[in-house]
């Protein structure tokens, strides 16, 4: 009886030590691991942000950022260049082709301006690169829009290229009346009043002064604009649009020779010197009007031409007895 509990107890302590040497290895690997993750987690810690070191694929991100950075770089001075290019082009445009072939400039606003409308970079809002992208992706766009515009100026101008003989012949670069017959009595810019001597004021164009009567001839080919009293103070006046920008008018004319609409050529004569409207005394008071803004006619009259060539040119036309046609002051269809 004794030996038979004594047997027992000796197998439930073995079992009984066998559970409890069990459980502490279990323990013992458990707190191994952790010591293992945290000593991992420190020495990554150490690493990376005391040491500044960094793990293979952070140095491969960051080297394949800088590669892109790089290229970005690379692709925003070869954008610049030839954003360079086109604005050299513009200024020559503006300055030269349109200017000579008396076109308005391509404003710098036109040139610029963007496409408008919905928001076309919604895109590339997102990532890390979204900053740059977008950027460059409105610069690119920019210039294309420059390249576009300048591609429709130059249109305009081979177009107009085309006219190059007509556009000779319709700029006005003669006398309006025979130089010899007249003398300059007040010339382009600010001057006294000459009626009233009492205020200064611009003067728009310049006075030929001469004997009544004498024929008035047009400075380059055209279509009548205007005719008659048209403007106050201006007395009998004729305006001429020659295209290209160019436009003339003849003011204090005795006799207006042509009516609003008619063709005329260069040398022809349209009118007669006079001293209507506000003037004190017969002359012809003439203006150079380019892109609506005045000019020195004296820049226009080409003073080189003789008398006989002069001579030759014009075209003299027979003046009414009563020797003032009635103004129509019309307006002619033309744009
Ligand atoms: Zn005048």
């Amino acid at each position: 009886m004794f030996l038979r509990k004594t047997h027992i107890g000796k197998d439930k302590i073995q079992s009984v030590f066998g559970r409890i040497f069990r459980r502490k290895n279990f323990l013992r690997g458990v707190l191994s691991f952790c010591a293992c993750l945290g000593m991992f987690c420190f020495y990554s810690w150490i690493y990376i942000s005391v040491l500044h070191l960094e793990t293979p694929k952070h140095a491969r991100l960051r080297k394949e950022y800088e590669e892109l950075h790089s290229r970005m770089n690379i692709l925003r001075l070869r954008v610049e260049d030839v954003e360079a290019t086109l604005e050299q082009l513009n200024i020559r445009d503006n300055d030269v082709y349109r200017s000579v072939f008396g076109l308005e400039p391509v404003s710098e606003e036109v040139r610029r301006a963007g496409y408008g409308g919905t928001d076309r970079f919604e895109h590339l809002t997102a990532g890390d690169f979204s900053g740059a992208l977008t950027s460059m992706e409105k610069y690119i766009n920019t210039v294309n829009k420059m390249a576009y515009v300048q591609s429709k100026s130059l249109d305009d101008v081979k177009q107009l290229s085309g006219r190059l003989g007509e556009m000779a012949s319709c700029v006005p670069i003669i006398y309006p009346v025979f130089k010899e017959n007249v003398q300059i009595s007040s010339s382009f810019g600010y001057r006294e009043d000459p009626v009233s001597h009492s205020y200064y004021k611009i003067h728009s164009g310049v006075d030929l002064s001469g004997k009544r009567g004498q024929p008035v001839f047009v400075t380059g080919d055209g279509v009548v604009k205007e005719a008659g009293r048209v403007l106050s103070g201006y007395g009998n006046t004729i305006l001429i649009d020659h295209g290209f920008g160019y436009m003339t008018r003849y003011a204090h004319l005795d006799a207006v020779l042509v009516t609003c609409g008619q063709k005329v050529t260069r040398g022809e004569q349209i009118a007669t010197l006079g001293n209507t409207g506000h003037s004190n005394g017969p002359h012809l008071h003439y203006e150079v009007i380019f892109r609506g803004s005045h000019k020195n006619p004296k820049n226009y009259m080409n003073s080189e031409m003789t008398a006989q060539e002069y001579a030759s040119m014009v075209k003299l036309k027979e003046v009414p007895k009563k020797n003032k046609r009635k103004a129509n002051g019309r307006k002619s269809s033309r744009k």
